[in-house]
C-alpha cells in the first residue's frame, strides 16, 4: 500500500486501533491516551509483537483474551448510551459509497446483510459499481484453499485499481470474514494489499475502521473474536429485498474442532442469539412477504439461548450414540423450541435451516420437525466419512453405525424425509478400503443430494497440527470423482422415481434458461423449472386464471428428472396449508381403499 510507512509504523496503526477497541490484545494499557501509547508502544514494539504470533491468535489465545463482556464496541456503546449500536455522529460515512464482494457460505451472505445494515446507520451508501465505489469491501472465506486463492486473485485486483486511480478518486480496500481473522498478519504487514481487516465479530467497529483509515493513510484492524456478539441488535439490509427467501442468522461460532475444520479459529465459539429477537426479525420478513426463512449457524442445531431466565436446567439431548468434544453442556431453550417457535410465526412461510450437525439431533427436533407442516422436510446430515477409523481421526463424535442408525431413526420419525450430506475426500491418512466405506454408505443412505469436496489441508487446524496431508492430490481427486459420481446415481434414481408427482413449488423467479420458464424448490429444497403460464387458484379447474409471481406456491406435476431437479406441468395456485389438507385427504382415501 502506498502510505510510506515502514511495515512496523504500519504495525504500530492497527494497534492503536485495537486499543481503541478496548481489544484483549491492548488491555495491557487500557489508562493511555493514543498519542501517549504510540510513544510507549514504539519503545515496547517487541514485547508486543510477541503477544500475537505471526499467523495470529489460537482458538487458546481467543479464550483467555476474550472479555467476558461486550469487546468490540463497549467504548462507542457506552458513548452513544441510548441503545444505538453505533458511534453514527462519531464516525460518519458522510455518503460514501461501498462495493461489496460476498465469497463463500450462506453466512457470509447474511453477515454481507449485517455489515450492510451497519454502514448504512453511520452514512455509508451501497453501491453496485466497483469502479464508482469509494471503498471496496471483500466479505472473505478461509474454509478451503480453492476459496482463499479466488480471493487472493480480486485482492490483486482491487490494489490495482486503487494504483490506476492515485489520487484522483481514492479508493479504500477491506477484507473482512474468515480470511482478515486468519491472515491479518500476511495481508496487511507482508502484502500490504488492504486498508482494513475486519474479522466476523468487529463488523459494528467497521465504520471507525474506515474512519481511521481515511483520516490517517494508515491501515486500521479488528479482528477481536468476541464470546457474545450475534449482531442480534442489527436488521439486516437485504439487497434483494423481493426475493421471497431470507435468511436468519441464530447462532455464530463452533465448540466442536473436527479436526479439519478452521471455523472454529475463524469464528469462535459457539454463542445464540436470543429467541424473541430471531421470532421478531421473522415476523418483520413476514410482514414483508418473505415465505421462506432458512436459519443459519455454523452448527445451528446446537443453538442454546441463555438470554432468558426461563429455560430448562436440564442437560442438552444428543442423537442416540453421539458424543461431543466438550462437556455436556446443560440449560438454555433449545434447537427445538425455536423451529417450533418459528414455525408459529406465520403457517404460510417454510422454515428450512443450515448448517446442522448430526449430533444435535434429538427426538425433540425431529418431532417439532414432523408435528409443522411448515418446516420443510429436508434435513442436511453431513457424514463427512463413512470410515469409522477417518471420522475418529476427523473428531467427528460418532462411527459409522451411529450415523447409520441415526439416518434410519430420522426416516421412521420423518416419513418422505429428504437427506443431504457433505462428504470429504482424502482426508489425512483415508485408505482405499476407507474411501470404499464412504461409497458404499452412500450406497445405503442414497442421498438426494451432497456436497462433495477434496481434502485441503488449512493451517492452524487440528489435523494440521496433529495429522499427515498424505493422500496425492491426484488420488484426493479421483475419489472426490467418485463420490461426486456415486451420489449422483442415487439422486437421480431417486427423483425418477418422484416423477408423476404433485409437488408444491414455490416460485423463486425466472429460470436462467428460459424467461418464459419459472424456477423454484419444492418441500427438499430440489429445484423444479416448469412453463409460466396462467394458472386458477385451489384446482385446476378455477375459472380465473392469473400468472404466478415469485412468493407464490404452485403445485406442479413432475414430468421429468436428473440428478440435480426436475421439470414439471404447473396445475393451479395454492396455499402451504391447504396443499397440506390436500395430502392429507389422499392419504386419508388410499388408506380406506386398502
Ligand atoms: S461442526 Fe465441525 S465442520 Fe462444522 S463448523 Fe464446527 S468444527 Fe467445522
Amino acid at each position: 500500500m502506498a502510505t510510506g510507512l515502514g511495515r512496523s509504523q504500519r504495525f504500530l496503526s492497527c494497534m492503536v486501533t485495537f486499543q481503541k477497541c478496548n481489544c484483549g490484545v491492548l488491555s495491557k494499557f487500557p489508562q493511555l491516551s493514543t498519542s501517549t501509547y504510540l510513544h510507549k508502544a514504539r519503545s515496547s514494539s517487541e514485547r508486543i509483537k510477541k503477544s500475537i504470533s505471526q499467523t495470529g491468535p489460537s482458538l487458546t489465545d481467543f479464550l483467555r483474551k476474550s472479555q467476558p463482556s461486550q469487546p468490540a464496541l463497549q467504548g462507542v456503546d457506552n458513548v452513544m448510551g441510548s441503545g444505538s449500536y453505533l458511534g453514527v455522529h462519531l464516525f460518519p460515512g458522510n455518503n460514501r459509497s461501498v462495493y461489496i464482494e460476498t465469497y463463500g457460505c450462506q453466512m457470509n451472505v447474511n453477515d454481507t446483510e449485517i455489515v450492510r445494515s451497519i454502514l448504512k446507520q453511520s452514512g455509508f451508501v451501497n453501491s453496485s459499481s466497483i469502479e464508482k465505489a469509494d471503498v471496496v469491501l471483500a466479505m472473505t472465506c478461509a474454509i478451503r484453499e480453492g476459496a482463499e486463492d479466488k480471493i487472493w486473485r480480486r485482492l490483486h485486483y482491487f490494489k490495482a485499481l486503487k494504483k490506476r486511480r492515485g489520487k484522483r478518486h481514492s479508493l479504500k480496500i477491506g477484507l473482512l470474514g474468515c480470511m482478515a481473522e486468519r491472515l491479518k498478519h500476511k495481508i496487511i504487514d507482508q502484502e500490504q494489499m488492504v486498508d482494513v481487516v475486519c474479522g466476523p465479530d468487529a463488523y459494528k467497529d467497521l465504520p471507525r475502521l474506515l474512519v481511521v483509515t481515511s483520516s490517517s493513510n494508515q491501515a486500521a484492524v479488528n479482528v477481536q473474536l468476541s464470546l457474545e456478539e450475534t449482531y442480534a441488535d442489527v436488521v439486516p439490509v437485504r439487497l434483494n429485498s423481493d426475493s421471497p427467501s431470507a435468511f436468519v442468522s441464530v447462532m455464530r461460532g463452533c465448540d466442536n474442532m473436527c479436526t479439519y475444520c478452521i471455523v472454529p479459529f475463524t469464528r469462535g465459539r459457539e454463542r445464540s442469539r436470543p429467541l424473541t429477537s430471531i421470532v421478531n426479525e421473522i415476523n418483520i420478513l413476514s410482514e414483508q412477504g418473505c415465505k421462506e426463512v432458512t436459519l443459519l449457524g455454523q452448527n445451528v442445531n446446537s443453538y442454546r439461548d441463555l438470554s432468558s431466565e426461563e429455560h430448562t436446567s436440564s442437560p442438552t439431548q444428543l442423537s442416540a450414540g453421539f458424543k461431543t468434544v466438550y462437556k455436556p453442556k446443560t440449560g438454555g431453550k433449545r434447537f427445538a423450541e425455536l423451529l417450533e417457535a418459528v414455525a408459529l410465526v406465520n403457517p404460510e412461510m417454510r422454515i428450512r435451516f443450515t448448517s446442522p450437525h448430526p449430533k444435535d439431533f434429538p427426538d425433540e427436533v425431529l418431532d417439532t420437525i414432523n408435528a409443522h407442516p411448515n418446516i420443510c422436510k429436508h434435513i442436511h446430515l453431513p457424514a463427512q466419512s463413512g470410515n469409522s477409523g477417518v471420522l475418529d481421526a476427523m473428531g467427528r463424535g460418532y462411527t459409522r453405525e451411529a450415523y447409520l442408525e441415526l439416518v434410519e431413526h430420522v426416516r421412521k420419525a420423518i416419513p418422505d424425509v429428504a437427506l443431504s450430506s457433505d462428504f470429504i475426500a482424502g482426508f489425512c491418512g483415508e485408505s482405499e478400503e476407507a474411501h470404499k466405506d464412504t461409497l458404499s454408505l452412500m450406497d445405503i443412505v442414497k442421498y438426494n443430494f451432497a456436497f462433495c469436496f477434496p481434502y485441503s489441508m488449512r493451517q492452524k487446524t487440528r489435523a494440521y497440527h496433529r495429522l499427515e496431508d498424505n493422500i496425492p492430490k491426484e488420488v484426493k481427486m479421483k475419489r472426490h470423482e467418485e463420490l461426486h459420481a456415486t451420489f449422483r446415481k442415487h439422486a437421480e434414481v431417486r427423483h425418477m422415481s418422484q416423477v408423476g408427482e404433485r409437488h408444491l413449488i414455490l416460485v423463486e423467479g425466472e429460470s436462467k434458461r428460459s424467461s418464459l420458464d419459472w424456477a423454484g424448490r419444492n418441500d427438499a429444497n430440489t429445484k423444479v423449472v416448469f412453463a409460466n403460464e396462467p394458472l386458477s387458484y385451489g384446482s385446476e379447474n378455477g375459472k380465473e386464471k392469473v400468472l404466478a409471481k415469485p412468493g407464490d406456491y404452485v403445485v406442479v406435476q413432475l414430468t421429468s428428472a436428473t440428478s440435480l431437479g426436475f421439470k414439471g406441468k404447473a396445475i393451479y395456485r395454492s396455499t402451504l396449508q391447504e396443499f397440506e389438507e390436500q395430502r392429507k385427504k389422499e392419504d386419508r382415501n388410499v388408506c380406506a381403499s386398502l
